[in-house]
This record gives structure tokens, sequence and C-alpha cells, in this order.
């Protein structure tokens, strides 16, 4: 039965969007709902309309996403070109809604010689993607900079909450209540950054990672006192391929689809590099995307 939905949000709403078109790894079936708010506002709206049994999934860049073939029930929600202030606040503070990509944040910032922000160039995420995930690189984390956040439940009722609210690790967020989701975030920054800092660690990020092809960036998370990277390579993994999905020759711990992969292929290649590592190293190795969506 299709989900029957107030003729205000029609213009705003697709249904069976392929999620191919919304991750990074260009792979995923379908969403029952596709709805992308006008703003704020348009969101809260449609949330406070929504029968509250009906699957919710938050999608930013939906690069850290693994969407599989059979779709995803419900409604999913894109924030990318609907939640997209920035401001500054205060001499240290910046507000962000949750669909700004953290590139620009980090370009806004480096105009503003707020920092540290550098690292936010190098996640091709959005501001709430970050957030959930806790996305960190060359030794920034989001969690780091966080001072407060703005939640948005199920009901349409947004929460401020403080950051020591929340429970953070490496790559690791609990909030301190479920279905709840990041509207904006007030960062804090105490020192400086550069643009000319930025384009530095991309460019060190072009010379080592397979920036540009279909991924999600690393695969799995470093374990303590390693790397994931490492132990495929020594592994001997490197060019191991499943179907259209295979593991960089550049950097071990990415997966790249070469243009035909299903996401049935990543995920059976994902299990193979846990196995043949498992068997060699001794440890198995954590996933760092979420997947969501039903096999085909
Ligand atoms: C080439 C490449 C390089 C990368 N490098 C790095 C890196 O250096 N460091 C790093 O940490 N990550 C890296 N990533 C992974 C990814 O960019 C980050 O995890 C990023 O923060 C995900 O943001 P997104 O908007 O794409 O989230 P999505 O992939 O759209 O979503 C990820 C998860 O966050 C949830 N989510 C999204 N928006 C919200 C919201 N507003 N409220 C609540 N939940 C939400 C989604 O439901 C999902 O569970 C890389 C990815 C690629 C493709």
């Amino acid at each position: 039965m299709s989900l029957e939905l107030p003729a205000q949000f029609a213009a705003r709403i697709r249904r069976d969007e392929p999620l191919s078109r919304h991750t990074s790894w260009h792979v995923g079936g379908p969403a029952e709902v596709f709805f992308t708010p006008r703003d704020r506002e348009d969101l809260i709206a449609f949330l406070r309309v929504l029968p509250s049994d009906v699957p919710l999934l938050w999608l930013g860049l939906g690069s850290n996403l693994l969407v599989r073939d059979g779709g995803v029930r419900g409604v999913v929600i894109s924030t990318r070109e609907a939640l997209t202030g920035l401001e500054r606040r205060s001499q240290h503070e910046v507000y962000a809604e949750a669909g700004v990509p953290c590139a620009k944040l980090a370009r806004q910032c480096a105009r503003w010689n707020l920092g540290p922000a550098e690292f936010f160039t190098g996640i091709p995420g959005t501001v709430g993607g970050a957030l959930a995930m806790n996305a960190g690189a060359f030794g920034g984390e989001t969690w780091k900079q966080v001072q407060a956040v703005e939640m948005l439940d199920r009901h349409g009722h947004v929460h401020t909450r403080q950051a020591a609210e929340f429970r953070t690790g490496y790559r690791s967020v609990t909030a301190p209540e479920r279905d709840e989701w990041f509207l904006a975030v007030t960062l804090h920054f105490e020192g400086d950054s550069s643009e000319a800092a930025t384009k530095a660690l991309l460019e060190k990020r072009r010379e080592t990672q397979p920036i540009g092809e279909w991924s999600c960036g690393s695969v799995f998370t470093n374990p303590p006192g390693d790397h994931a990277a490492r132990l495929i390579e020594a592994t001997g993994l490197k060019g191991l391929r499943v179907g259209g999905a295979v593991v960089s020759g550049k950097h071990a711990n990415f997966i790249l689809n070469e243009g035909q992969a299903s996401a049935r292929d990543i995920e059976a290649l994902v299990a193979r590099v846990q196995d043949e590592v498992e068997r060699a190293q001794g440890l198995r190795l954590v996933p760092e995307f979420r997947v969501v969506g039903e096999a085909a």
C-alpha cells in the first residue's frame, strides 16, 4: 500500500527514487518516499503529520552508507539542499545546519580564520553525517569542536542539547535519546585555520587515496595500535574482487565500485576481506560505514 502524504509536500517528494543516485558508492535500491524539505520549517511541518510508525532514514551526502539493492521502505529525508544555514555567531562560535557540506564549512572557517577546521575539507559528507559518525581526519575530530546541537525528534519537536550529553569515541556517537536527528550544531573554535593548510591536506589525501572513484572512504575502522589498510595489504588482498567491487590497489582500506557493482557484491567483498584478515592476522575488522535497506 502506498504511503499517503498531504498534497502540500508533493512537489518535494519523489517516489521510488533510486538511492544509487545519492550515495558515493553509487549502489542501492529505491527509497519508497524521498523527501527534500524546502527548509527547516518545512521539515518540521512534514514530521508533525507523518504517521509515527513510518520508518525514517536521514541522508546527507551518502558518503558513508551502503544501501542494499532492495531499497529502503518508508521515508528518506535528504538534508543536502535543505538545511544549508552557515553563520558565525561570535568570536569563537560557528552555527551550521545539518545539510552544509563539510568542505564548505572548512572553506568558510578558513576565511574566518577559525580552526582547527581544516580536517573537514577531506570529509565528503554533510555536517549532519559528520555529527552522526564523529567523522575525523588528520588528528581532527568533529565532536572535539561541538558545543551544542539542535536535535529534531520524529514528532517535529526541536531539542537543544549540550555536547556533554553525548558519549563520543572514535567514529562513534551515542545520543541521550533515540529517534532524534541532527538539525544543526554550534561549533567552538579556539585556534586559527588557513586556505593554504586546507589545500595542503587535500593534496596529501590525493597522493594516498583513490579520490574521485566510487567508494565510501575507509571501509574498516583502525584497530587499536594498527591500521586496517596495513592488515589488508599484509594479507595480500589488494585487487581482490567480487563482481564489480574491488579492493583498491592505491589504498587497501578502500573498496571501489568500478561501475557495475551491486550492494551485494560490496557486502560479499567486505565479508571476504574480514574472513581472510581474521584467518591470516587473527583479528576481525569492524566496518566503519552504515548498512541500510533490504536485500533484493
Ligand atoms: C572518498 C571518501 C573519503 C572519506 N574520508 C573520510 C575521513 O577522512 N574521515 C571520516 O571520518 N570519514 C570519511 N569518509 C566517510 C564519510 O564522508 C563521513 O562519515 C561523513 O561524515 C558522512 O557524511 P554524509 O553526509 O555523507 O552521511 P551519510 O552517508 O548520508 O549518512 C551516514 C550516517 O549518518 C546518518 N545521518 C546523516 N545525516 C544525519 C543527521 N542530520 N542526523 C542524524 N543522522 C544523520 C545517516 O542516517 C547514516 O546513518 C570518507 C568518504 C569518502 C567517500
